[in-house]
């Protein structure tokens, strides 16, 4: 796991290319960390039911063929209508533009925890400004500055930091899903997932919305890696089948594989027990 954190940093240090030299301050947010013993108290009520997927009658359906990396032309499109580019302001004042989160619910959006935190100097997010269909700045299909709460799998950096709990749940305080449309979520079994076709959209690069498809190449409890090929700022992308359903967030790669969080019972635990679901 210690090479995992080590690609996960290089990812993060191409990330602040996106540095802003200025700040269009975002909405303030509250962040809650893990409680152990609530981790503990986690009950698993069976089998849980798929979350579907919301298609806007407003919103046409974009295209998303089998291809290797494909620029999205058209990104106030569904499905990528419900995935946003997040511009960070952190506690440090440092400033970050170019990670990815997907709407999975009318209101909650899913990234990866360190999408949310300066690595440079440990603090977390203050204020998140969310681009959903994103061209420019000024060219995006809905921006999202009110209040948000977020939830995360782990204290990094300032205390533990775990890649197997590197996901963060973001509740925003609108209905947006109603313009956005967003993603459904599946809870798969290891083999519903390994060796299975998949496709990852998000904003690397530029950042540019892009998306690739490829194979789930590992499946551990927490994690799955995967061969989707990613960009510095894909970390928050969902990674998700034909039906528009969500099955991992990205979060990490090397040149050989990359790595996400599965989408799995202690994750749709928290977004239970605080109403989210
Ligand atoms: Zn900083």
């Amino acid at each position: 796991m210690k090479k995992l954190a080590a690609v996960l940093l290089a990812l993060l240090t191409a990330l602040s290319v996106f540095a802003l030299a200025e700040g269009d301050d975002g909405g303030e947010g509250v962040i809650h960390f893990p409680d152990a013993a609530q981790a503990d108290s986690f009950v698993s009520d069976g089998d849980p039911a798929d979350v579907d997927p919301y298609i806007p009658e407003t919103l046409e359906k974009g295209i998303i063929g089998k291809d290797d990396r494909v620029t999205v032309k058209k990104p106030k499109q569904y499905p990528y209508s419900a995935i946003a580019l997040l511009e960070t302001k952190y506690e440090c004042g440092c400033g970050y533009f170019g990670a990815t989160g997907f709407m999975v619910t009318e209101d909650t959006l899913l990234t990866a925890a360190h999408c949310i935190v300066c690595t440079q100097h440990g603090k977390w997010a203050k204020k998140i400004t969310f681009y959903f269909g994103y061209k420019s700045k000024k060219n995006s299909l809905y921006k999202y500055k009110p209040k948000w709460q977020a939830w995360v799998g782990t204290t990094f950096p300032g205390g533990t930091y775990s890649s197997e709990d590197d996901w963060a749940i973001i509740n925003l305080n609108r209905k947006i899903g109603d313009k956005t449309g967003w993603f459904g979520m599946r809870w798969c079994s290891n083999d519903e997932l390994m060796g299975h076709s998949f496709c990852m959209a998000g904003f690397g690069g530029e950042p540019k919305l892009s998306y690739a498809w490829g194979e789930i190449t590992n499946v551990w409890d927490k994690q799955i890696g995967f061969n989707n090929d990613t960009l510095p700022g894909n970390s928050g992308s969902p990674i998700f089948d034909d039906g528009y359903y969500a099955v991992g967030i990205a979060t990490s790669g090397s040149d050989t594989e990359n790595y996400g969080q599965r989408l799995r019972d202690d994750i749709r635990q928290v977004m239970v027990k605080n109403g989210l679901l």
